[in-house]
Parts: structure tokens; sequence; C-alpha cells
């Protein structure tokens, strides 16, 4: 990877915080985006710009050609069999409380059960909580181990015929855990169990094909694989989306409307109420056309590098405590420092240009699980360097000193 090209296509990379060189750690809550993006976005608006799918006219059919060449971009990002099986959205969020909301009508009754992991985002909790609230299912938890390993023996006891549906990260964005999905999605689908997975911090990170995990459904959020906010996907397989009821009603999701009845469009267009996001998805198309050039596998490598780098120099520092030493971790690392709060840390260590993240990382099950508050989180993304880790190791060497 040629990390000085790359880095120039990103120009808030090169600017100053404090005075000092920015270095940017806080990709697992958001990534900057590329020139290619970026440019896209402003070509769209200058130059295409019209609402899809409804105008015969030149502009319209344009924006809606683009707006569809966007959702086969996807399918062929994540290898998804059908276009009708890439439903957008604004984000994760979004997409898990269009699934539970969706899912839960369909397919849940009061005693049913989700099973999800001790190291869910909230948003992978709360929605299922008001699930919880609305139809009176139950919810299991995952456990994990003291490395945040999840517990596969004690997955399997999870189960039960009132199971109906898994849900659960991929990676998690505190630990950076790598969960085996596959094999829990093998383990599910023996006991006829659809599972979704929150691709969230898997999408940015490594190659994702979702037919080869056999997902049912997977989730991810634009802004955090480069493109922009707003925009999001929620993948699910067509015989699973085929039955499950709209999310919401409105424009361009309907076939016929009178008050007497109303008939529901086809996929994916049944789950897309109202005008889309088009301008969002081609940027969101040309953000993975953009890692898709460099290679998902080499951007694993190259992460995958710069994470074991950084846990040995962070090692080394007198008094750290490093969250999550699962045997797969992809690029995020949450610490502390003897006695130092995370958010002193997190301040100080801005003021010095490195951007972190500090608190609950919205995981605060999973702080209690670790007995803690919150962390200081840096996470990686493509165009990071060994040198800004050195950089990050000097600064939290110094922020120790003041203590
Ligand atoms: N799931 C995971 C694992 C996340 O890390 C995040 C965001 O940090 C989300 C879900 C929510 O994503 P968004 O805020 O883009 O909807």
């Amino acid at each position: 990877m040629d990390l000085q090209k790359i880095r120039a296509d990103f120009p808030i990379l090169s600017r100053e915080v404090y005075g000092k060189p920015l270095v940017y750690f806080d990709n697992g809550a958001t990534t900057q985006k590329p020139r290619q993006v970026v440019d896209a976005i402003t070509d769209e608006y200058y130059s295409v710009n019209a609402n899809v799918h409804r105008g015969v006219h030149f502009l319209s059919q344009q924006a809606t050609e683009l707006h569809e060449a966007s959702r086969e971009t996807v399918r062929k990002f994540i290898h998804a069999g059908s276009t009708n099986e890439i439903i957008f959205t604004r984000g994760t969020t979004e997409s898990i409380n269009l699934f539970v909301s969706s899912f839960g009508e369909e397919f849940m009754q009061e005693g049913d059960e989700v099973i999800l992991s001790v190291m869910e985002h909230h948003s992978n909790i709360v929605p299922w909580q008001l699930l919880a609230a609305k139809r009176g299912i139950a919810i299991k938890v995952i456990p994990m181990n003291d490395r945040g390993e999840l517990l596969l023996d004690e997955y399997k006891q999870l189960f039960s015929e009132r199971t109906k549906i898994v849900s659960v990260a991929h990676v998690s964005n505190v630990l950076g855990t790598v969960n085996p999905v596959k094999e829990m999605i093998r383990y599910a689908h023996g006991q006829g169990v659809p599972v979704l997975v929150d691709g969230a911090q898997s999408i940015p990170h490594m190659p994702v094909d979702v037919q080869d995990l056999d997902a049912d459904f997977y989730v991810f959020s634009g802004h955090k694989v480069y493109g922009p906010t707003g925009v999001g996907v929620l993948y699910g397989k067509e015989e699973w989306l085929d039955k499950m009821p709209p999310y919401q009603g409105g424009g361009e999701m309907i076939q016929h409307v009178s008050f007497e009845r109303t008939t529901f469009n086809e996929l994916p267009f049944k789950f897309e109420a109202g005008t889309p996001d088009y301008i969002g998805t081609t940027g969101l198309a040309k953000a993975l056309d953009y890692v898709s050039a460099i290679g998902m596998e080499k951007i694993a490598a190259h992460e995958h590098e710069l994470t074991t780098y950084a846990m040995t120099r962070l090692k080394e520092i007198p008094g750290m405590r490093i969250f999550g030493e699962a045997e797969e971790k992809g690029s995020v690392i949450s610490f502390l420092v003897g006695d130092i709060h995370h958010f002193d840390m997190g301040t100080l260590l801005d003021r010095l240009g490195i951007a972190v993240r500090t608190g609950h990382h919205c995981a605060q099950p999973l702080m209690q699980r670790l007995g803690i508050e919150g962390t200081v989180r840096a996470s990686f993304g493509l165009y990071n360097t060994k040198e800004e880790i050195d950089v990050l190791v000097a600064g939290i060497e110094r922020v120790s000193r003041m203590f």
C-alpha cells in the first residue's frame, strides 16, 4: 500500500490541531473521507440532482441509474446474491431498528427469545429492549472470557425452542474482538434460527462475503467505511425479507394506494419509504470502489500490522491495561493507564493533536462486565501509520508523567 498516496486523498489528514499534526485514531466512530467520495457527491449535486424513481425527465432517470448502480456496487462488495437484498437505510442503527420492528412483528410473540452478546453496541441492545417492552420477548446474553472472546459453549446452551433470532456484532467496537460469526451462524442454522450480523466494525476492515458467512442479515454504516454520513445498508436474504412487513409507510414503498387498501412495492423498495439519500448512496458506492481498488485484503493486512505494533508498544508503558486481547482482534485498542481517568487522558492527548475516543463507547453492559466506567480507545484506519502510533505512545507517556 502506498500510504503517502493514500493519505494525499484525505485532505483532513494534513491539517493541524492545536498547532500539532493531526493523528486521527477515532476511526471506529467515523472515518475520514477521500476526495473521490466528496467529489462524487459535489458532482452529483451540481450536475445530476433530481429525485429518483419517479421522474420521466432526463435528470431523474440519470439520478435513478446512479442510485441503482450504487446498490449493485454494495451487492458486489458484500457478495450478496441479488440487489433485491440490499436495503438502503440511514446507517447501522436504522438498519437494526428496521429489522427488529419488522422481524419482531412478523416472527416474535410473547416469551420468544433473542440471543445477543455481552459486547453489543447499544444499537443492538436497545431496539430489542423496546420490542421486549411491547411484545414481552426475552433477551439472552452470550458471555465472554477475560480476553474478550465469546464463550461458544455457553452460546450453544442459550438456545431453546423459543429462540427466534441471534443478533451479534461481527467485530466489537470496544475490544476489537472478531467474533467467529461463521461458526455461530452454522450452529444457529442447525437449530433453525436465523442470524443478524452487525457489521459496523467489520465492513471497513476485512473482506465480507455474506453468502460465505451464510448470514441471514448483515448491517453496516457508510460513514465507517470512508463514505458519507446518513446512509447505510440492511442486507437480508430475499426469502426472509419477502416475509417481513414494511417498516415505514410512505412514497416509494407502495404499489397502489387507496383509502380502502394499499399494496406494497417489491423488494428492495418495500423497505425504503420516502426519498432515499440517493446522493449518499453515490458517495457510499464511491467509498466502496475506493477501498476495493486498494484491496480489502491489503487493508486488513496493513491494519493488522498496525494493531500488532501498537499492542507491543502500548504494553511497554507502565500501568497500561488493555481491554480485549482476543486471538482474532481487529484494529481497535481500548486501554486505561494507572488510575488516570479516560476523559483526562483523551483530553490531554487531544492537546497533542491525537484524536482518540473516551467513555463507554455505547457499550455500557460491556463496561459493567469489565468493571469499569469507560476506556480510552484508539482505532485505526487504512491511512494510519506506525509513526502515528509512536506519536500516540509518546503522548501517553507524557500524560502519564504529568500524573
Ligand atoms: N454497531 C457497532 C458495533 C458500532 O460500532 C456502531 C457505531 O459505533 C453502531 C452499531 C452504530 O452505528 P451508527 O451510529 O452508524 O448507526
